[in-house]
């Protein structure tokens, strides 16, 4: 069977309009050249710092704007060339939960229109009292007392808001969910909350979730696989336990060691990247981690690494982009798990 969504050699660049005549000055590399694949039910987190381009992943898959070259496919469909008609069927099984509870709901509209207008759009409901019916069930879904339907946003908690983000996604009965920074914004306690909701929710439902997040901490509790974005590329991907067990590329390594470790005494050692990222204006030729990486060698500044799976690699399916992997173990740091 196909994966619900594959994404092949995605790339969007911004074009940077500016000088004298107001023409294009350069591009900002946002997305520059991506593959990955999302099955039936699965949770995909995509990590890394922001400005790492992660969003607007998410935005191409929701088809926000036009990409600048590659593939998405939904289902078997090719939906990155598709017209706004031909794409409408198709829309409603792709939502969207966004980082901001509060700015993400509309002020003027209560809870019960929040949650009928995608049902409406989406033509999905029998009639009116099949409507009614609907956002009823939405409320239980996500856990809220369903007379609630007749209240407006500011009158909820932020957790609470995130729920109704969450009913108002599945009101279109989508496959997969893209949630961009879904709990980032809300306290630890009510986080924890609305990650088990959705973990219940994926179960429950058979969703997919492209789980879009800089903290890994979360992550570890959510997904299912990881990959992880440095500037516009995928530098490795990996089924979360391989990857938090033992990363094989180096920046993984070091967003790893800032991950908080539950146990006492089992503390990480914290790798302190040097410098910033770089611009995705003009990203550093051969590896884009080369002016960062603790373990920079020659071949690093000209040759780009390609993503492969690592003999020392925990389990199939990881895959790392790392010139390491190709020198003998001996000389390779990520050849084994740290600590074993
Ligand atoms: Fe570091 Fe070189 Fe691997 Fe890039 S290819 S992550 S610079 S060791
Ligand atoms: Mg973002």
């Amino acid at each position: 069977m196909t994966a619900l969504l594959e994404v092949t050699e995605l790339k969007k660049h911004f074009p940077i309009r500016g000088g004298f005549f107001g023409g294009t000055t350069g591009h900002v590399y946002a997305v520059d050249g991506i593959s990955f694949h999302i099955e039936r039910g699965e949770t995909l987190a995509l990590v890394g710092e922001s400005g790492c381009g992660k969003s607007t992943v998410g935005k191409a898959i929701l088809r926000l704007f036009d990409i600048t070259a590659g593939q998405v496919v939904l289902d078997g469909k090719r939906i990155d060339d598709m017209t706004a008609a031909t794409l409408r069927p198709l829309r409603r099984r792709v939502q969207v939960v966004f980082q901001d509870p509060f700015s993400s709901l509309n002020p003027r509209m209560r809870v019960r229109d929040i949650l009928a207008e995608p049902i409406r759009n989406f033509g999905l409901a029998r009639d009116a009292r099949d409507l009614e019916e609907r956002v009823a069930k939405l409320m239980d879904t996500v856990r809220l007392p369903r007379d609630a339907v007749n209240r407006w946003p500011h009158e909820f908690s932020g957790g609470q808001r995130q729920r109704i983000g969450i009913a108002r996604a599945l009101a279109a009965e989508p496959d997969l969910i893209v949630c961009d920074e879904a709990v980032s914004a809300l306290d630890v306690s009510v986080k924890a909350q609305i990650v088990n909701l959705l973990q219940d929710l994926q179960q429950e439902l058979g969703l997919a979730l492209l789980f879009i997040s800089h903290d890994l901490a979360i992550v570890e509790h959510m997904t299912h696989r990881v990959a992880v974005m440095y500037l516009g590329k995928i530098v490795e991907v990996a089924p979360k336990r391989s990857l938090f067990a033992a990363p094989k590329h180096p920046y993984t390594e070091a967003l790893l060691s800032a991950v908080p470790v539950p146990m006492p005494g089992a503390q990480r050692e914290r790798i302190i990247l040097r410098g910033d990222v770089p611009s995705p204006i003009n990203p550093p030729k051969g590896c884009r981690f080369h002016t960062r990486c603790p373990y920079v060698f020659d071949r690093c500044r000209t040759e780009e690494p390609k993503l492969a799976a690592p003999r020392t690699a925990m389990a199939p399916g990881h895959v790392a982009a790392c010139h390491l992997h190709d020198r003998p173990d001996s000389e390779n740091p990520l050849a084994v798990a740290k600590g074993e």
